[in-house]
Order: structure tokens, then sequence, then C-alpha cells
């Protein structure tokens, strides 16, 4: 199984921790993940309100690349970047005024886009390619007593429902089955987290994560499991921040869903990214898999 990797820029930053899980996941799998050559940031969701072409041909780029590259998928661990690599395939093919002027812009820079490559989300790789079958064999820990708040984030089913539902999203409670965990009712799992407002607006975006962590809590679950760096840094983050403002204890561990799925493969926390995770260290699930030999 063979993809053309987009790695996104958040992944190089605060996003680390995705860029390590995701790998050492993929190792583990036996899915093969070739980088894009000179691939270039997306330009996220932000450049697309403020010069729709310019956004457009950014990220028409990077497909034009895999393409180049024999790619006939794609994928990416970031929920951001997945939407904004999609949303540029359906614009091109579905409005062809709009396709045409990104092409021509490409082939002004030596880059044929050619529409033969299909933008995956990692998530949906693992999970509809991998399979849970498969993931079950290499299960060496069950995730026993891990109750799990599935945070999809905004931008990983909407607007393209490609491999699940709008609103009531379940690939990643399917997983948590297949892992041992117990996936909790969550009806937050789609909710705005805010996004980039917590640097903008972070009165606005703190009380959104509040709500999310708060409901997660009620809920039962004592994880909340993310699949894109922005909503992992979000929720992760703040916590200190969120509990000494809205005076509630809403303290959860976050986990990406590849550092869960590496927990339960056994593999070394540090190798997942896990000591980037400012829930981790006073984690309850640090010390249960430290028990049976998974980290220190
Ligand atoms: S969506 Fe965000 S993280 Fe991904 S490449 Fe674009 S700007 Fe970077
Ligand atoms: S960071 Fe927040 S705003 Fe961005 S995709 Fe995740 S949930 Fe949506």
């Amino acid at each position: 199984m063979k993809f053309g990797y987009f790695p996104g820029c958040s992944v190089l930053g605060t996003g680390r921790a995705c860029e390590e899980s995701t790998q050492a996941i993929v190792r583990e799998l036996g899915v093969e993940l070739e980088e894009i050559e000179d691939w270039n940031c997306c330009g996220a969701t932000a450049y697309m309100s403020v010069d729709e072409h310019n956004a457009l041909a950014l990220a028409a780029r990077n497909i034009a690349l895999a393409e180049k590259q024999g790619a006939t998928q794609m994928t990416t661990p970031c929920s951001g970047c997945y939407l904004v690599l999609n949303k540029t395939k359906h614009y091109i093919e579905e409005y062809p005024a709009v396709g045409n002027r990104v092409k021509e812009s490409l082939k002004r820079t030596g880059l044929q886009y050619k529409g033969t490559v299909r933008v995956r989300h990692m998530l949906d790789i693992l999970v509809n390619d991998v399979g849970l079958d498969t993931i079950r064999k290499h299960v060496q820990h069950p995730l026993k007593g891990v109750k799990v708040a599935a945070y999809y984030g905004c931008q990983t089913v909407r607007p393209y429902k490609d491999f699940d539902q709008y609103h009531f999203p379940e690939t990643i409670d399917k997983l948590c089955e297949a892992l041992g965990a117990e996936p909790v009712h969550f009806p937050l799992k789609t909710r705005c987290c805010g996004g980039s407002q917590m640097g903008t607006l972070p009165q606005v975006a703190q009380r959104l994560v509040f709500a999310i962590l708060r409901e997660a809590k009620r809920q039962g679950a004592n994880v909340i499991v993310s699949v894109c760096p922005l909503c992992h840094f979000n929720l992760d983050s703040y916590q200190h921040d969120i509990i000494s403002r809205f005076k509630e204890d809403v303290g959860i561990t976050c986990l990406y869903y590849t550092q869960m799925m590496g927990l339960a493969f056994g593999i070394d926390p540090n190798t997942l990214g896990l000591h980037r995770n400012l829930t981790w260290d006073r984690s309850p699930l640090r010390q249960q898999m430290a028990a049976v030999g998974v980290g220190a």
C-alpha cells in the first residue's frame, strides 16, 4: 500500500507528535508513504478568504506534484491540509472556469494538473484500507478501561463526508473498539474548537474548548482523541488556563488517534511523541501503560 504524502507545515512545528505517531503507525502496519518532493504550505482555509485563485493554485501545486511523482492517491495527517487539498480538487473539477484558470497558472510554472490523484484522510486509510481486522492483530495491550471521547473537529467530515457521516461520524469509535478501548457517546464530536482563534481571540476559543472538554468528562471519558494537529493543540495546551478561568476541573488526557493506536501496539511513548503532549505527564493512562511495560 503506497501513498503520496503531504505532511503539511503544522506537523513540522506544534504538531510534531502527530507526524511522529503517524510514522510509527504506518511503519508498524506496512503502509508506505512517499513524501511529495518540494511540497508547499497549502495556505490553510484563511488564504481562501483572502485570494481564492492564489489559494487554490497554491494547494493545487501539491496535487500536481503528487501526480508528477506517479501517485494515484495522496494523504496527510492534518485535517486542515486534507480539507484544503480536497476542496481544491472539488473546485477544479466542479467549476471549469475556476479549474482552467488554476491549471493555466500551474502550466506557467511547468506543472500539469491532470486530476488523477485521489485525496485521502490518513484515518480513512488506516481504518478502511488497512482495516480493523489487521489493526486488531497488532494490539498487544488492549486499552481496558480507557473511555474515549472521539473528537473529529469541524473539518474532517465536513463539507465532504468521503468516509463517514457529517454530524455523527463513527470511524474513531470503531477504531477504539478494535484497540480494546470504550468509545463514549460524545455529542460534540464535530463541534468547532475555534481553530486559530486561540491565537487571535483566546476568550472565544477557550470557551469553545471548555465546552468540548466539559462534555467529554460529563459523558464519562477519561481520554479525548483528536485527528488534527490544530484541534489537538487547542484541546491539550490550554487546559490550565481554561480550568482557572471557568473554575471547573475539565482536565483530561488528550491523544492523537495514532498515539492511542501506538500505545495499544506496545510502541514506546517517546516514539509516539507523547512527551510533547502537555496532558501526558500526569495522565493516569501513562501509569496504566507503564504497568504493562509500555513506557516508564
Ligand atoms: S492546512 Fe495548515 S498545516 Fe496544513 S499545510 Fe495548510 S497551513 Fe500548513
Ligand atoms: S482546529 Fe478547530 S476549527 Fe480547526 S478543524 Fe479542528 S475543530 Fe475545526
